[in-house]
């Protein structure tokens, strides 16, 4: 108005946990692409001069804009359309991100160039995922809180491999995530009481048991159902986004979440849920195997895996890859339940090679 004061009127259309404002002088830049919504950034510039020239990129807001559409087109694929018409990021003074709906929160470092830039795709793609994980679905209460942070975490690291066309960053940090996991065995509270695990554990605790293991959790579900002999993990998207649609802009309770799955399992996976989100155990498997040829060219595989350091009624689905040598490969299920758990498997041939938890399919440490 007169006095130079602009007055601006927002309506929120669906209901919001919680809005946020950010104020500066930014640059906008817009990616359009046909099968996504608009990405608009939010760019201060001067913010950038600031970093040392060595991490100062050519065109940030570019960089961050492609980066962006590539998680939300794989989010969009993998879990239903976006819950807003545009998504807007945000830059912020802090070292942080935080989801609101159509809207992130970037920190200003994420605009720079990073020494590991894998950690900084990471953190982009987590925070898009949020808006699946958090915005479309909210944890119902602090208990389900690995819900959103777990499986926001855990959709970027799926990401990842698909950006990547390989596995490798993956794995690299679901295994820092399980030796951290592990450390903590004894010592650290259950997933399924949310932020509350630092009362009388460390500060660390919530990173370790809701972000790092709540990923592992998604991470578990999806090879859980997945087709190891197609690799086709379209059951897993189909329960995912099962899990959007009844549940959109609702909260959802580790419970209900586990009931959508029983859906698509058509069996109880109370036990699932009651050892990894209310329980602490990981397991440790200790592997052993032992076969004969049969006179009809077939094998007889015997394989003995104990079990130790979790409860013993623990059990886990785990997988075990048959190597036969010149590319024929089979991967098969084994229930592992218990201390000790022996198996005969026939096979068509001798293995070459024999690798119990390919692809860390589940989170236990493996020794032979
Ligand atoms: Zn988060």
């Amino acid at each position: 108005d007169a006095d130079g004061i602009e007055t601006t009127h927002w309506v929120q259309s669906e209901p919001v946990e919680y809005a946020s404002f950010n104020i500066g002088v930014f640059k906008t830049f817009e990616f359009a692409h046909e099968y996504i919504p608009p990405v608009r950034i939010y760019m201060n510039q001067q913010a950038h001069q600031g970093l040392p020239l060595a991490v100062q990129r050519r065109d940030p807001e570019a960089f961050v804009a492609s980066d962006v559409s590539k998680s939300l087109s794989f989010f969009q694929t993998a879990m239903g359309p976006l819950p807003a018409q545009e998504l807007s990021i945000a830059e912020i003074p802090y070292l942080h991100g935080q989801a609101f709906p159509g809207m992130i929160h970037l920190s200003f470092l994420t605009f720079g160039m990073s020494e590991e830039e894998a950690t900084n795709e990471l953190f982009r793609a987590h925070e898009v995922a949020h808006q699946w994980w958090g915005v479309t679905v909210r944890p119902a209460g602090y208990r389900d809180q690995w819900l959103s942070e777990g499986m926001a975490e855990f959709s970027a690291l799926w990401y990842m491999e698909a950006l990547h066309g390989d596995n490798e960053e993956t794995l690299k940090r679901l295994r820092r995530y399980r030796d951290r996991i592990r450390g903590r065995r004894d010592k650290a509270l259950p997933t399924g009481l949310g932020p509350r695990v630092v009362v009388g554990g460390d500060d660390e605790d919530h990173q370790i048991m809701i972000y790092e293991k709540g990923a592992w959790i998604g991470w578990m579900l999806r090879h859980l159902l997945t087709d190891y002999d197609t690799g086709d993990d379209r059951v897993f998207r189909a329960f995912l986004q099962d899990v959007m649609r009844r549940y959109r802009n609702r909260p959802i309770s580790t419970r209900q979440f586990q009931a959508v799955l029983e859906d698509y399992v058509g069996a109880d996976m109370g036990w699932f849920f009651d050892q990894w989100v209310q329980g602490t155990g990981v397991p440790e498997y200790r592997f052993a195997h032992r076969g004969e040829a049969l006179e009809d060219g077939r094998y007889k595989l015997e394989v003995r895996i104990r079990q130790r350091d979790v409860p013993d009624d623990f059990q886990m689905f785990v997988p075990l890859l048959l190597d036969f040598g010149e590319g024929r490969m089979k991967i098969v299920r084994l229930l592992v339940a218990g201390p000790e758990t022996t198996q005969e498997l026939l096979l068509p041939a001798e293995p070459t090679e024999l690798t119990l938890n390919p692809l860390e399919a589940v989170l236990a440490e493996v020794r032979t």
